[in-house]
């Protein structure tokens, strides 16, 4: 399967599925709650719906495995 974590999302506004990559090996967790991640500085990405044209915004976060490097 390769190290890919692709994640799947369904369109906000009509549901057709789609896949994400992660932008890097930091942020390799998806998210999205806009407030949380803004707050954070995660990485956002948007896809186009090939269905319906909806931008949809996905963030990526850090890994939280060292909280100590959030200092
Ligand atoms: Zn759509």
């Amino acid at each position: 399967m390769g190290s890919t974590k692709t994640k799947r999302y369904g369109c906000t506004k009509c549901g057709t599925p789609f896949e994400i990559d992660p932008p890097d090996d930091l942020h390799a967790t998806a998210s999205r709650n806009v407030k949380e991640c803004e707050a954070r500085g995660d990485v956002k990405m948007e896809y186009t719906c090939k269905n319906c044209g909806t931008i949809n915004i996905v963030y990526w976060c850090r890994r939280t495995k060292f909280p100590a490097c959030y200092a």
